[in-house]
């Protein structure tokens, strides 16, 4: 009992310093605090540590893995919070993402937007989708290179099911933060430049960049959706 109470402790006051650090870097780019909507990530987080999050004011949890994601869901069943598929999404996990994520953030290819159109039309429920790019150009991580971004978000606008919120990224990783700048600006410039072609800009307003180590820069230049893993449950590595 002791240790849970602990726990809770130290997720509920982690959460409380990164809030404090949101309003600050907003405070900084003269942006409303609302504006930016924090993403818990629950990779390797136990159940219970999870709880403790959502007990906490969490109510957006991130997951890489759509296996981890289902059986996670269907533990906390019941608890206000949505999902949100962050990691690379297999062609024929499709269907699970589907219903297991309210939020798809990795459409990274035509194939997938194709799939999770029509899973989504077999389930009745239009899926929320960020187009994922690889801003860095980067051969080891996944998303839409920025020279075919135009085209593709052309593409999947044209999709039913499929309502395109807007982009993801994971810049290439730098000790210093700063360094991540210029990437988060060029995928601002992006969103910016699509909303002025798309025919329902209105639509397009998430952008889901910065994590632990560099959410604040992300936050000045723009980001609304913030992905946080360890500097809220705490190292992966650690053992429970
Ligand atoms: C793990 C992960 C995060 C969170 O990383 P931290 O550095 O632990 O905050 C964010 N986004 C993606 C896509 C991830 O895989």
């Amino acid at each position: 009992m002791g240790r849970i109470a602990e726990v809770r402790t130290e997720v509920a006051g982690n959460l409380a310093a990164i809030r404090e650090r949101i309003k600050a870097a907003c405070a900084r780019a003269g942006r409303d605090p609302e504006g930016v909507k924090l993403v818990g990530v629950t990779k390797t987080v136990p159940i219970e540590r999870i709880r403790e999050g959502i007990e906490a004011g969490i109510d957006i949890l991130g997951e890489n893995y759509i296996q981890e994601a289902k059986r996670k869901r269907e533990a906390l069943a019941g608890l206000p919070v949505s999902w949100h598929c962050i990691g690379r999404l297999q062609t024929n996990k499709a269907k699970t993402a589907v219903e297991c994520c309210d939020w798809i953030e990795t459409l990274d290819r035509e194939a997938l937007a194709i799939e999770l159109d029509r899973r989504a039309e077999i389930a009745g429920r239009k899926v929320a989708v960020l187009i994922q790019v690889n801003i860095g150009g980067e051969e080891t991580k996944s998303g839409i290179r920025p020279d075919e971004l135009n085209s593709f978000f052309k593409l999947v606008s044209g999709f039913d099911w499929l309502d395109v919120r807007g982009l993801m990224a994971l810049p290439p990783f730098f000790d210093q933060p700063e360094r991540a700048r210029p990437y988060f600006r060029q995928m601002r410039a992006f969103m910016d430049s699509l909303r002025r072609t798309s025919p329902r800009p209105e639509r397009l307003t998430e952008l889901s960049m910065g994590m632990s180590g560099d959410f604040e820069v992300a936050i000045e230049e723009g980001a609304t959706l913030v992905r946080i893993g360890t500097a809220l449950f705490g190292s992966r590595h650690k053992e429970e």
